[in-house]
Parts: structure tokens; C-alpha cells; sequence
């Protein structure tokens, strides 16, 4: 008897249609192509191999690294009636034994393993006496290097395919930039992978960012806006935490503390209060989060800066779930840039270290933008967007703008002379065309575009590049020393096909931040 995954979406799941990307990827794996898979946290990725799994023959593995996650989903999938279960350092012997016979005799569906098991002892050699229906590795960024959370026990996985060549793999995650993206499929050694991209946009949420000069007032204020209304407040500290929910306490707002250092009774009840709109507003550190699937978060606001972008996005997604207009707000403190940037000059590995540097400073940029920041958002997990979406304070309340054209075409001409092989620096002191030891044994002052951008100071000039990154005409190449690269859109700017408006830039960051919300 064959059924057709709507139906079993609908009869196993309980669920009427599929959601964006859903059915292309089930299709995709049932093909028995590689899939790659990039959605936002809440989109739905599980399905998208739990489906196949149900629908191949054999047993589906699905890679994981969070135990707490596995459970939750055997559980789900027993209460539906799928044969799922589990295998990881937190059975007993005894309990281990039983899931490895029920494996041998053919009795699941979808066996999920930690790296670990899947990497010790006879396991592999097992699998390859079964039939395996497909391999699903969840939370993929953590493969890469680059990415938000890398774990090395997860980087051997990709000599998996060695030895499955037939069995199609899905690699899933809600997040990875552009370099993590091409590094996990790299080391996955995938075959001519399908990637699913699905949009990072989250059009209902307004974004705004504002200095932080007096954050309790600022935070009131803001709430003042948002009376009665669901909302997180994210800060750096538990003591933060502590100190900021019982401010609010004392102005009269419904607000209760969420953090890891609470008994976990406590951390539950505020955790079901929330839901139950029984407190309007949680103060938490980035402990609260995980599995809050509350439809009607109004706001999200960042008492301090976040580490990176990915965390940012994470968090401040909170919102709006429901889809109804929905507000963001970042109070951003250069002591808080000062503070961070200490935190990450103490990471030893000099690797870490190099790409911890460079999120904090796409989380800074993000704060300084003069572009649209959803766009800066959208183009950071390379979703490249140049529309301004007339929902972020800097649409609503843009800054002095000039006609960039010119200036940009310079930039990227200077990028492609430079063979894209520098950073930002040598690229504008080649424009500057600046006389030093570096651009004369490069031979750089040999260039057509040497001292052609002399009409704008270091900083003016860095300013535009920021512009031109944030807005996808550039990237920058963290696997590769941050040097600047064209992108599939630089070719417009080249050729004159857009009108490019940027903005001025200001003095300091402080300027910047000033400048009125909406
Ligand atoms: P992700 O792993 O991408 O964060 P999940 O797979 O956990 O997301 O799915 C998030 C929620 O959405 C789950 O409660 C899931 O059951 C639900 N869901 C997934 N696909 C659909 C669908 N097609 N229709 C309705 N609900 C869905
Ligand atoms: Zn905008």
C-alpha cells in the first residue's frame, strides 16, 4: 500500500498541508538525493526527514547533538505510533541492549544517535548490515568550524558517506552563514546536494536599535509602548537579570526573572506562567528560549549587545510568531562593545578567536548599520536584499543619503584589481592610494584603481564598504583572512544597472546611535 506524504502528514502528524520548502525536501530525500537544509528555528525541519523516514525502507538515523531535543522527539513520534527511539550515553546498558536489538530486527523507523555513539566502537559496521532508509544530521552547523556552536566530535561524521554511498543524506540547521554553509557541505562530502534555503525574513518585526544611555529609562519608556503586552527581555548576566526584573516589579509590570541559576521549579513555573500569559513579561538570560513556542510575543528587547548575529536573530525571532506586527529593540552601549570584545581577545585557540572577532564585529556593524537592517540581517545568512523593507527605524527614519554609484563602482573595481585576495584595509589604501611599504612591494600602486578614491577619508571609505557588504554588492570571506569578495551581485553595480543611494557617513558610532527612533 502506498501513500503519498500529504497522507501521511495527515494521518501520522495530525497536520493539513506542509509548509514552506516541506514537500520539495521530502520529495527530494524520497529521490534519494543529498539535501541540504537552511530554515529558521520553528519552520519545520524535522518533518522534512521524519516523513521520508516513514516512507523509505529501512531504518532512518538521525544525527543529533542535543540530548534533551531526542528525547522530546522520540516521544512525540511514539505518541503519533512511529517506532522511534533512542541511543546515547543516558541509557542504561540494559535499556542500550534492548534499542540495539529492535534495531537488528528491522522494528524502527527513525533511530536517533548521539556523534559519540554513532562514532564508537562497531557501530558504524553495524549500521552497514541494515537496510538504512536515510541519514538525517540535525543541527549541522555544529560540523563546521565556522559555525555558531562547533563540536569536534561532529566534524568526523562526514566519513559517513564513505561508507553509505546509497543512502541519501539531509544535513539541517537555522543556522549558518555563508562560509559555515559551504564548509558543512564540504565535509559532508555530499553528492550534488539539493540545498533549501528557506527565507530569513521576518517581515511583521520592526527592528530598532538605540543608544544606551540610560537603559532603565529607555526600557520603560519602551514598555510604556508596549503596556500589557507578552514580551522577553534578554540581558547578559544573571545579575542583570535579577536587577532589571526587579525594577520593573516595582513600577508595576507584571515581570518575573528566568535564568539557569533558578531551581528548576521555579525556571518551570515562570516558563508555563509565560505561556499562559499569567506574566506579561519574562527578564532572562539566553537560557530562556529553547522550545518557547509562545504565538504571542509582542516584543523582544536586548538589555546588552549579544555575542552575534545568529544568537540576535534567534532571540529577537521570538516574536511576532503569530505573524501580527511585532517590535524589537537593542539598547546598544559601546562599554557593552568594550566588554565583549575583552571576553573574545581571551579565547585561546587563535581560530575561535579569529571568527568569535569577526561575528562580534557583524553584531557591531548590525548596530552601526546605515542601511536597512533587515537587509543586514538578511544578506549576514547571505540571503542577498537590497529592497528596503520600510519596517526598521532606519526606514522609517532614514539618514542623509548621497549618490553612491560612483563610489561603489571604485570599490568593487578595487576589490576585483586586488584579485579579491585583501581586507578591507589594503582596499582602501589603494583607493587613498596610499604610499607604504605594503602597496609598493605588492606591487599595488601598479594598479588601475591605485588613488582613485581620494575624495573620501579612510573612514568615509570604510563606511561605504560596510554599506556595500550590508547591502550584499560584497562579502567578506571569514575562512579566508576576512578578505573582501564580489558577489552573483556586483556585477550590477559594475555595469551601472543600479542606483545606489548610501548613506553618509557619520563621525562615531554614538552619532549614529542618536539619531531618533521612529
Ligand atoms: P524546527 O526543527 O525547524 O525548529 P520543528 O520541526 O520542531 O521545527 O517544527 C516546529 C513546530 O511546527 C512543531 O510543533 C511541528 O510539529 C510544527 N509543524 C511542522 N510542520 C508543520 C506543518 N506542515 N503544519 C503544521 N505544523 C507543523
Ligand atoms: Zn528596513
Amino acid at each position: 500500500m502506498s501513500h503519498s506524504a500529504i497522507d501521511v502528514l495527515q494521518s501520522v502528524f495530525g497536520y493539513s498541508q506542509f509548509r514552506q520548502n516541506q514537500q520539495e525536501i521530502i520529495n527530494d530525500l524520497l529521490q534519494g538525493d543529498d539535501c541540504f537544509v537552511l530554515m529558521p528555528t520553528g519552520g519545520g525541519k524535522s518533518l522534512c526527514y521524519q516523513i521520508p523516514a516513514l516512507m523509505r525502507n529501512g531504518t532512518a538515523i538521525v544525527v543529533s547533538p542535543l540530548i534533551a531535543l531526542m528525547q522530546d522527539q522520540v516521544a512525540e513520534l511514539r505518541a503519533n505510533g512511529v517506532a522511534a527511539a533512542y541511543y546515547n550515553s543516558s541509557l542504561q546498558a540494559e535499556e542500550a541492549n534492548q534499542v540495539l536489538s529492535q534495531l537488528h530486527n528491522g522494528q524502527l523507523k527513525l533511530l536517533y544517535v548521539s556523534p559519540e555513539r554513532l562514532l564508537s566502537g562497531s557501530f558504524i559496521q553495524r549500521l552497514q548490515q541494515l537496510p538504512i532508509s536515510l541519514f538525517a544530521i540535525d543541527e549541522a552547523h555544529c560540523i563546521s568550524q565556522w559555525g555558531h556552536d562547533f563540536r569536534p566530535e561532529y566534524r568526523q561524521i562526514g566519513q559517513l558517506r564513505e561508507y553509505f554511498s546509497q543512502v541519501p543524506f539531509i544535513a539541517l540547521t537555522a543556522t549558518a552563514d555563508r562560509a559555515t554553509r559551504q564548509d558543512i557541505l564540504h565535509r559532508l562530502h555530499f553528492h550534488s546536494p539539493k540545498v533549501h534555503i528557506s527565507s530569513f525574513d521576518r517581515p511583521n518585526i520592526r527592528y530598532r536599535v538605540v543608544e544606551k544611555n540610560n537603559p532603565n529609562k529607555q526600557l520603560l519608556a519602551f514598555l510604556q509602548e508596549h503596556r500589557d503586552e507578552s514580551g522577553i527581555i534578554y540581558a547578559l548576566s544573571r545579575k542583570r537579570v535579577e536587577e532589571v526584573a526587579e525594577k520593573l516589579k516595582q513600577q508595576g509590570i507584571n515581570a518575573k526573572a528566568y535564568h539557569a541559576g533558578l531551581p528548576g521549579e521555579i525556571r518551570q513555573n515562570v516558563h508555563q506562567q509565560f505561556i499562559r500569559d499569567e506574566i506579561d513579561v519574562v527578564v532572562a538570560t539566553v537560557a530562556f528560549g529553547m522550545g518557547i513556542n509562545k504565538p504571542n510575543v509582542r516584543f523582544v528587547v536586548h538589555y546588552d549587545l549579544p555575542k552575534n548575529i545568529e544568537g540576535y536573530y534567534q532571540e529577537t525571532g521570538r516574536a511576532g510568531r503569530d505573524g501580527l506586527e511585532s517590535e524589537v529593540l537593542l539598547l546598544f552601549g559601546m562599554q557593552d562593545v568594550a566588554t565583549a570584545k575583552h571576553f573574545v581577545e581571551n579565547i585561546s585557540d587563535e581560530e575561535q578567536r579569529r571568527i568569535e572577532n569577526f561575528k562580534l564585529s557583524s553584531m557591531v556593524d548590525f548596530a552601526e548599520a546605515q542601511t536597512c537592517r533587515r537587509n543586514v540581517l538578511l544578506n549576514y545568512f547571505a540571503e542577498l536584499s537590497d529592497k528596503s523593507c520600510g519596517n526598521c527605524d532606519i526606514c522609517l527614519n532614514p539618514p542623509k543619503l548621497f549618490d553612491g554609484k560612483v563610489a561603489a563602482q571604485k570599490a568593487l573595481s578595487c576589490v576585483y584589481r586586488l584579485n579579491q585576495g585583501f581586507g578591507s584595509r589594503q582596499v582602501i589604501d589603494v583607493l587613498r592610494g596610499l604610499d607604504n611599504e605594503k602597496i609598493r612591494s605588492q606591487g599595488h600602486d601598479q594598479l588601475s584603481t591605485y588613488g582613485i578614491g581620494k575624495e573620501y577619508s579612510a573612514q568615509e571609505w570604510s563606511s561605504i564598504l560596510r554599506q556595500l557588504i550590508h547591502r550584499g554588492y560584497l562579502y567578506q570571506d571569514i575562512q579566508n583572512y576576512s578578505v573582501l569578495k564580489l558577489t552573483e551581485r556586483s556585477g550590477e553595480v559594475l555595469k551601472g544597472k543600479v542606483e545606489l543611494q548610501l548613506a553618509l557617513a557619520q563621525k562615531t558610532a554614538t552619532n549614529i546611535a542618536n539619531r531618533k527612533s521612529p
